[in-house]
């Protein structure tokens, strides 16, 4: 069992560290927020809080689980940074959704202080967190992957080597412009199809039953949009922010890719009108026709 350093004791950074400390792993942690780390010694008293930058010296493994690559860099670089008072050779990991481009980056300039990193970006939310079902997309070197293979068997079910620093975050943000895509395709079509009279439940039937199927059309238009419970988990925020690092690796490697800026701007415009922390099935009703052409035509007249 090792040491794991863990940064993040957020919606998902604290039931990881629940799993990792139940394992048998001894945890210490930090968090900008000091009632999360209270909360999260009260319920795990084998951990330690991170008292001083010396006390990252005993960490085999340091993983960070925090907003973006701005916090993540901010927090390990630098000379206050968590990589130099860390032991030669430790093992960062960073499990967050960040940049990739800023994360190749980052592996680099972790080398060259003598450490070592991964990036393992997650899918499967605050449940899947919970219960150690996340799929996890590994970018780096195979050798530090299998060294940390107890952590992530410890929290994922799936465990996908994708290739060098940075292509785990790649892959999950074009995983989550593909997952955002289809729940605006989804949703658009739901209500083209009531404008003409069709049971938005009964195209659902016919998508799923065809070859319009997806995993929104499955698991997400009865569950959480037409039952009105808008309850998957994941919000709105998080998903704009996933599109845009996805089109941000798009531009950064000067692709066009249109058609995923016209969904970035969908996403987008629904954070701008304040559904940020809302969950993303939500997208139901905000997306819901206000007028046609017709009343628009009318209107302008
Ligand atoms: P969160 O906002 O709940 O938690 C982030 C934690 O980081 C907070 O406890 C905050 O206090 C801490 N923090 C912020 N700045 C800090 C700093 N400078 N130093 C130390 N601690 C700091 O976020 P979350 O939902 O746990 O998500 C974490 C990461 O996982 C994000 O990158 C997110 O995109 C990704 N993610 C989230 C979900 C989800 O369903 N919530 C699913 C998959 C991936």
């Amino acid at each position: 069992m090792s040491t794991i350093g863990l940064i993040g004791l957020g919606n998902m950074g604290f039931p990881m560290g629940e799993r990792l400390s139940a394992a048998g792993h001894r945890l210490i942690v930090s968090d900008g927020d000091g009632a999360a780390v209270e909360r999260f010694l009260a319920r795990n008293p084998t951990t330690r809080p991170v008292a001083q930058p010396a006390d990252w010296r005993g960490a085999d493994v340091v993983i960070t689980m925090l907003p973006n690559s701005d916090i993540v860099e901010s927090v390990l670089l630098g000379i206050s940074g968590i990589a130099s008072a860390a032991s030669f050779n430790t093992l960062f990991i960073d499990m967050s959704s960040s940049d990739p481009l800023r994360s190749r980056a980052l592996g680099q300039a972790l080398e060259q202080q003598g450490m070592r990193y991964l990036d393992a970006p997650v899918s499967g939310g605050v449940k899947g967190a919970q219960n150690g079902n996340l799929a996890i997309m590994v970018g780096g070197r195979w050798q530090d992957l299998e060294e940390a293979k107890d952590i992530f068997e410890t929290l994922g079910k799936s465990v996908i080597h994708i290739g060098g620093a940075g292509s785990g975050h790649a892959a999950k943000a074009l995983n989550n412009l593909v997952s955002a895509s289809s729940v605006v395709a989804t949703v658009e079509a739901l209500h083209i199809g009531v404008r003409f009279g069709i049971d938005p439940a009964t195209l659902t039937e016919v998508l799923n039953a065809s070859s319009g199927r997806s995993n929104t059309s499955e698991n997400k238009v009865a569950q959480f949009m037409l039952s009105g419970t808008f309850g998957s988990g994941f919000p709105i925020g998080l998903m704009a922010k996933d599109i845009r690092i996805a089109t941000g690796l798009a531009d950064g490697l000067g692709l066009k890719a249109p058609f995923s800026h016209d969904c970035e701007g969908i996403w987008q415009s629904a954070l701008d009108a304040g559904h940020g922390g809302e969950d993303h099935t939500r997208m139901y009703e905000i997306l819901a026709p206000t007028n046609s052409f017709e009343d628009e035509r009318q209107i302008n007249a």
